[in-house]
């Protein structure tokens, strides 16, 4: 990813893409002590747009806050890096990937000394789970790893260092010969995937973890709130048991980079059909229409670059 042509928003400037570099003991590489965002731009009839594009700043910011970490820019010149970088770039849609850090003026656990540093990037990224994951249904384990436990470390902040209990758990799955990790919280009950809220439905009911599980307060997730009160499905926020989850009659993931996929398999049992369930599938229309500008009703939703 390091190796091609582009532009990258580096400390307020766009710099080469191959010469956005930086230096080996930089704190953040050392201790996990930075904040990133995953925001995604899609191609409108009006031109490219960010998707919640003030929610995913306003979370860098929370998440930057909640580390102590001061932020050198303002919401307003990350906004507009994302903007930028997009356009820099010629990306009709894509991801992209908000990061802050800490530099390398010392090392030791406190970071006090340290610069804040401040990078996007975007390119162009395709379904997350796969192309086949969207029609038809992604095979999840749930995983041995334990979600984090909300005082273990910040649940709320998007972290670097969070990302260590994804990467074991998304590891192991696909080792195993799954798409994905299902993550339970420490008392047992289900929490989120390594990249992704999850939701179940159950008799017409849509359910998903209540925070109080360790799971990440999704944007998606926020999204798919309201898609359900559009709909007129009722959406439930609670804790959920891995039983709860094998008599299901749908279970999907929902996150900026993983969408809308569904679940057709956890631990080789069957969810409901099989495959894409129909209310799986009606909300993952209505989550396409409005990404892609085609309901007014969230068009503030979208920032066109
Ligand atoms: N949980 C985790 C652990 C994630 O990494 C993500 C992706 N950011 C999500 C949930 C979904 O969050 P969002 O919908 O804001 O992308």
């Amino acid at each position: 990813l390091s190796d091609r042509d582009g532009k990258i928003w580096m400390d307020g400037q766009m710099v080469e893409w191959r010469d956005a570099k930086i230096h080996v003991l930089t704190h953040t590489l050392h201790y996990g002590c930075g904040a990133f965002e995953g925001v995604r731009a899609y191609k409108t009839e009006q031109g490219s747009a960010i998707f919640r594009l003030q929610e995913h700043t306003q979370r860098l910011f929370n998440s930057a806050k909640i580390l102590r970490i001061p932020m050198p820019f303002s919401q307003e010149e990350v906004n507009e890096a994302q903007r930028a970088v997009v356009r820099e770039n010629k990306l009709e849609s894509g991801y992209l990937r908000p990061l802050v850090w800490l530099g390398s003026e010392k090392l030791g656990v406190s970071p006090k000394g340290t610069k804040t540093h401040v990078m996007v990037a975007a390119w162009p990224w395709g379904a997350y789970l796969g192309d086949d994951g969207m029609a038809i249904g992604i095979r999840v384990k749930t995983s041995s790893f334990t979600r984090h436990h909300v005082n273990i470390t910040m649940t709320q902040a998007k972290t670097v260092s969070n990302y260590t209990n994804s990467i074991l758990a998304n590891m192991e799955a696909l080792d195993d010969g799954y798409d994905e990790a299902l993550l339970l919280d420490s008392a047992g009950f289900v929490s989120e995937g390594s990249g992704e809220n999850v939701f179940l439905v159950k008799d017409g009911v849509v359910y998903t973890p209540d925070l109080s599980a360790g799971a990440l307060n999704g944007i998606t997730r926020n999204t798919i709130q309201y898609i359900c009160k559009d709909l007129g499905i009722e959406l439930v926020q609670k804790r959920i048991t891995r039983d709860e989850c094998y008599i299901a009659d749908e279970m999907f993931f929902t996150g900026t980079a993983a969408e809308v996929t569904p679940i057709r398999e956890l631990d080789r049992v069957q969810i409901g059909i099989g495959r894409r369930g129909p209310i799986t599938e009606k909300i993952q229309s209505a989550f396409f229409d409005i990404v892609n500008g085609r309901n007014p009703k969230y068009a503030h939703w979208l920032a066109l670059v």
